[in-house]
């Protein structure tokens, strides 16, 4: 009897449990500027409580730049032990793993009781610039927020999630970062059995607008100001926590960076794919990687997410939804006014509101004036050029990275894009622009390739490395990130990343892959 439950599951899990929490006492942290600011909040904010044992894990991908950068030091940890604390199987002496309590609008529709399902923020440490950093297990168990999930994550959303975050960040989109892929030893049951993965990745702040629908959904005014005081004082250095407007002005704030971000998007042909409000970030930051891709063929009404069956997360409409979301933020932030205040700070927060798309409009021409080699200050005067532009790559589906990418074949030559009318059109106007502001040709072709990647991160190419990963192969992994890592610039021998699918490699649908 003894023996047979020796070797059962259970058993191995308690040992293995046991040795991790031996070992936490001879360890010496990795983690050598460590803050726990989020775990000093209120109870409500959080769950503490540790990541599930990974019965096998292996380190697949680590991300030595940015662990330098957080002040890692991993002098004397191991491939294996970086495994054991990226998996959570070894609690670091200096982490206080905790889920984070959120809410959110999925789909336009109030879910009261989201939060981290499957992940725990291990630790914050301060990075190299003076700011906070939290590092974050994706895959790594239930929570009590996990309801009917299994808090676990197949190994292909770890490496989608692990490729596109760095190639955002390379090609200077504000997102969170990888810093570590582990696949766990156990299989993960969705439509059949995959191997488990569990994603390390690292935020300036992971706090969501659904992060402040939680307490006012719940009359908690209290925490609501705890918490905008919170991010104020650690992702706003611009603002004054003490300000008796700061509601209003963490709401602009938030807002133009929004505006921002969602041009950069946009400039990109990237479409999130959820952008519920719980993953739309109090900061202004790109969240969670779930179902979303970049364009091959351009197409402004494109939905790629499988579960979004009315296209309400289309491309053309991300800065509508991401002004839907920040009107969510708007109420929410309302019951921090008296209520004789309320009716009359609604009207400012709606006039900002309005703000946001002038403000994204903005934007969006900046993008794309620079995109067409043009000067960005004269956004103003290229909008009409930038319409003609994109319905033309609309009308013929164009290859959106590369159409950008060639513009500058159409300097000397028309030949290599579809003619017609659209196209002289466009020509006219844009040389006629491009040489009143810049008059030498390298110069003009240097700015062009500067703004337009040659790489993305394109899904034919991901689902290839998901399915190596899965046969056990990171070599093509590891490629890719290299590829994307430096995107705008062409590389010999790669000339597979830069090309849009043949036929028969289109993916036409993405998952969450929960
Ligand atoms: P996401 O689409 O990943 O942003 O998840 C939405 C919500 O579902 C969050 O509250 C997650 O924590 C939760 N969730 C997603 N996948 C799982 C899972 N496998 N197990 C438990 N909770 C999950
Ligand atoms: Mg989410």
């Amino acid at each position: 009897m003894l023996r047979s439950i020796k070797q059962g599951p259970k058993y191995r899990r308690l040992t293995r449990h046991f040795h991790g929490v031996q070992a936490l006492h001879q360890m010496k942290s990795i983690f050598s500027r460590a803050q726990h600011s989020y775990a000093q909040l209120p109870q409500e904010f959080y769950q503490k409580i540790s990541p599930q044992v990974s019965t096998e894990p292996k380190l697949i991908e680590w991300n030595q730049p940015l662990a330098t950068f957080l002040g890692i030091e991993l002098d004397d940890a191991s491939l294996r032990q970086r495994a054991q604390v990226f998996s959570g199987n070894l609690q670091d002496p200096k982490s206080i793993p905790l889920a984070m309590a959120y809410s959110g609008h999925q789909f336009g529709h109030f879910n009261p009781g989201l939060g981290d399902g499957r992940a725990h923020v291990l630790v914050e440490v301060s990075g190299e610039d003076g700011k906070i950093y939290d590092i974050q297990l994706k895959g790594s168990g239930r929570t009590q927020f996990s309801r009917g999930g299994d808090g676990r994550s197949p190994l292909g959303p770890v490496i989608r999630e692990y490729l596109i975050s760095e190639a955002m960040h390379a090609l200077g989109i504000p997102t969170t970062r990888s810093l570590a892929a582990v696949e766990t030893g156990d299989l993960v049951y969705r439509e059949q059995p995959l191997a488990g993965g569990i994603f390390t990745r690292v935020a300036q702040s992971l706090i969501r607008i659904g992060s402040f629908e939680h307490f006012a959904a719940r009359g908690q005014v209290k925490h609501l100001k705890i918490l905008l005081e919170y991010v104020v004082k650690r992702s706003y250095p611009e603002l004054d926590p003490r300000s008796d407007h700061l509601p209003l002005e963490f709401f602009t704030a938030l807002s133009e960076r929004q505006a921002r971000l969602v041009a950069k998007w946009m400039g990109l042909g990237f479409i999130h794919g959820v952008m519920n409000t719980d993953n739309s970030s109090a900061i202004g930051i790109t969240i969670d990687y779930g179902p979303c891709a970049f364009m091959d063929e351009f197409d402004e009404k494109k939905v790629f997410s499988s579960i979004d069956h009315y296209g309400r997360y289309a491309y053309q409409n991300q800065a509508v939804i991401m002004q839907w979301n920040l009107a969510s933020l708007a109420r929410a932030l309302l019951l921090l006014y008296p209520e004789s205040e309320q009716e009359s700070a609604a009207q400012t927060f709606e006039l900002k509101l309005q703000d946001f798309m002038a403000c994204y409009q903005e934007h969006y021409a900046r993008v794309m004036s620079m995109k067409l080699g043009l000067e960005e200050k004269n956004w103003r005067q290229h909008r009409e050029l930038i319409k003609i532009w994109m319905s033309y790559l609309q009308k013929h589906h164009l290859d959106f990275t590369l159409s950008f990418r060639n513009l500058d074949f159409l300097l000397s030559s028309e030949a290599s894009f579809p003619q017609d009318e659209l196209l002289k059109e466009f020509v006219k106007v844009w040389k006629a622009q491009l040489f009143q502001e810049e008059e030498s040709i390298e110069k003009i072709t240097k700015d062009l390739h500067r703004s337009n990647p040659l790489y993305i991160p394109r899904n034919h190419k991901i689902e290839q490395v998901i399915e190596s990963a899965y046969q056990g192969d990171h070599t093509p992994f590891r490629e890719m990130l290299g590829v994307l890592s430096r995107p705008f610039t062409q590389q010999e021998g790669k000339e597979s990343y830069s090309q849009s699918p043949k036929k028969e490699e289109r993916i036409t649908a993405t998952f969450c892959g929960t």
